[in-house]
């Protein structure tokens, strides 16, 4: 039976030593990080991330500020709101909560966001410097699951990882991010599922990363014995959230598996957090 990954007690950490860091910078600069969320219309998937956003920065003492925005607003307004935060020193960190209305180009708008305040990494800046083993604000979702991985105690050197996704936001940055330490990474999307390859991809896996969005798409009985398994789907199924994978068939296979809900979403959360923190030193210049 796998052993569960327990998400809060990882985020937990993380926002322990975070308290250390932000008090720091209280107490050697007068400031406290502020993190600036936009979003565009209102969505129900958006309000729980927005909630656990502000929920978390309140908890550790960061200032929080959510600008709601009408849906029709015009693209230009919004311009001028992304830019008005870049040049806002007391702003830290700036969110573009997507998706945003069909009429706004959601790349556009975010390549304006100032790269030292990209709190999710996803400025082509900040991409990049994944690619260069260079990373500074990366992708929360993906150094999530890096984290995970990490709290396993698996070394990566060599292993057979393989990701099921190829988002901008996790599959492809992740998938990066476990060349940088080596793993041998293999990347399945839905050329792969139509082609009808997934399950002996999945089978070949040592690690496991599934980032797709649709309930169980990967089957208990793919798993290969003793594989690390990190379920970052999040699907919501008769009012109950499920995650990508057959939970209950695969954690009697795994070694270790994520739940959902409890695993790699609140370490996204917390992430989010550390990025805040990291774009203000970045910003001091330390
Ligand atoms: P996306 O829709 O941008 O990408 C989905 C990926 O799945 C694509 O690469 C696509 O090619 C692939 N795919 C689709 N059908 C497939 C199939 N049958 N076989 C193989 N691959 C297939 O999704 P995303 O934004 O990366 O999000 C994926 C999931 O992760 C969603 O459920 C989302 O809610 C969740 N998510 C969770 C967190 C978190 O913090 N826990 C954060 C981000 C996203």
């Amino acid at each position: 039976m796998a052993e569960l990954i327990q998400g809060r007690e990882i985020a937990a950490n993380i926002k322990e030593n975070l308290n250390k860091e932000i008090e720091a910078l209280k107490d050697k600069y007068g400031i406290c990080p502020c993190l600036c969320a936009i979003e565009v219309g209102q969505n129900p998937a958006s309000a729980v991330y927005l909630k656990a956003q502000k929920k978390n920065a309140e908890k550790l003492g960061l200032d929080y500020k959510l600008h709601t925005l009408d849906k029709d607003i015009k693209e230009g307004k919004l311009v001028e709101l992304i830019c008005q935060l870049n040049n806002d020193k007391n702003v830290n960190g700036i969110i573009l909560q997507l998706p945003v209305p069909a009429h706004l180009d959601a790349k556009k708008i975010i390549n304006l966001i100032n790269p030292l305040k990209d709190v999710e990494g996803m400025h082509p800046e900040n991409l990049g410097k994944i690619v260069l083993n260079k990373q500074g604000l990366a992708p929360c979702t993906a150094c999530a699951v890096m984290e995970i991985l990490k709290s396993t105690g698996v070394d990566l050197y060599g292993k057979e990882v393989v990701v099921v996704g190829h988002s901008e936001i996790v599959g492809k940055p992740l998938a990066l991010m476990l060349l940088n330490k080596f793993a041998t990474t293999t990347v399945c999307h839905i050329g792969t599922g139509e082609r009808g390859v997934l399950p002996e991809h999945v089978n070949r896996a040592e690690i496991l990363v599934v980032a797709v969005g649709k309930a169980q798409l990967v089957k208990g009985n793919w798993v290969k014995p003793g594989a690390i398994v990190v379920d970052v789907g999040i699907n919501r199924v008769e009012d109950k959230l499920v995650g990508d994978v057959e939970f209950d068939r695969a954690s009697k296979r795994a070694s270790f598996i994520t739940p959902v809900p409890g695993g790699v979403g609140p370490i996204t959360v917390a992430i989010l957090m550390q990025n805040l923190v990291r774009a203000t030193k970045i910003q001091l210049g330390e």
